[in-house]
């Protein structure tokens, strides 16, 4: 059990429909109100945690993860929320969390390559690889019961921009062939953990088709499904990242009564 409490998670999501239920399950819930947010610092399925909503943007976004590590200690961070599918395979309902994220409103050319960040020489940011890939793995275990979401993993882009015409989202991903989705903070976080050197990682649920329909598609999806998955998917992450914490500290063998021990 110790090995969940020397860790603590940052888990932003931008919208309170994104988090919601959260709160309530934490235990001991202490609230903390800085800059303009609400910081709710607890136990989650023993995994201490501090929970956030950044509000939307990316600015929003980066100011509520270098807080949540230079003030609230955090040693991990994790976003959860929702996004357009900037890719035909991604669905709406499907979920895809990002390998890399990449600002996709960001342009200093000709001073820099097109989506560069500017004296950092990068433009796609990559996420923590294991953390990820716990990440995937709590999102197929919950989304395995509703046999129909899939799970994609690859490049997320964010901008300052909700992003609802079909034509401007076909010129993006003629730039970034490989993105699968557009949403609004994820790589300012990623820029922050990049950055302090905090391992993150981004779980999107697909809301809406980024096209005309967005701005309908997103306010009812984010009332009836996201809430319930990103709750779902936080729990199961939650259990299995202490699981698996505890199996990593504890190396001594238990002997257990083994299966199918068939003396006859
Ligand atoms: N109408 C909403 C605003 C939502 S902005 C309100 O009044 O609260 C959309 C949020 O969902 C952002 O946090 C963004 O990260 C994500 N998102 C979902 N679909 C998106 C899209 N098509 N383009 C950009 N961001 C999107």
């Amino acid at each position: 059990m110790s090995a969940g409490k020397k860790k603590r998670f940052g888990i932003i999501s931008a919208l309170a429909e994104e988090q919601e239920g959260l709160i309530q399950a934490m235990h001991h819930p202490v609230r903390h109100v800085h800059g303009m947010r609400e910081y709710t610092v607890g136990t989650l399925w023993n995994v201490d945690a501090v929970v956030v909503l950044s509000r939307i943007g990316k600015v929003a976004a980066a100011m509520t993860a270098a807080m949540l590590v230079e003030k609230f200690g955090v040693t991990h961070i994790l976003f959860t929320g929702v996004a357009g599918s900037a890719d035909a395979a991604v669905r709406v309902g499907d979920v895809v969390i990002a390998e890399a994220l990449v600002q996709h409103d960001m342009d200093a050319s000709p001073l820099f390559p097109r989506f560069q960040i500017p004296l950092m020489g990068l433009a796609n940011l990559p996420s923590d690889l294991a953390l990820s890939s716990h990440l995937a793995g709590a999102a197929r275990t919950f989304l395995e019961a509703m046999s129909g979401p899939a799970v994609h993993r690859g490049l997320i882009g964010s901008g300052d921009q909700f992003m609802h015409d079909g034509m401007r989202l076909a010129a993006l991903k003629n730039a970034l062939p490989d993105l699968l989705a557009v949403e609004m903070e994820g790589a300012a976080v990623a820029q922050v953990c990049f950055e302090l050197g905090i391992p993150f990682a981004v779980i999107r649920t697909i809301s809406d088709d980024a096209n005309e329909h967005a701005a309908t598609d997103f306010m009812h999806f984010v009332k009836t499904v996201a809430s319930r998955y990103a709750f779902g998917i936080v729990e199961q992450f939650c259990r299995d990242w202490v699981g698996s914490q505890e199996a990593a500290e504890e190396p001594v063998l238990i002997s257990m009564p083994g299966p199918g021990v068939d003396t006859n």
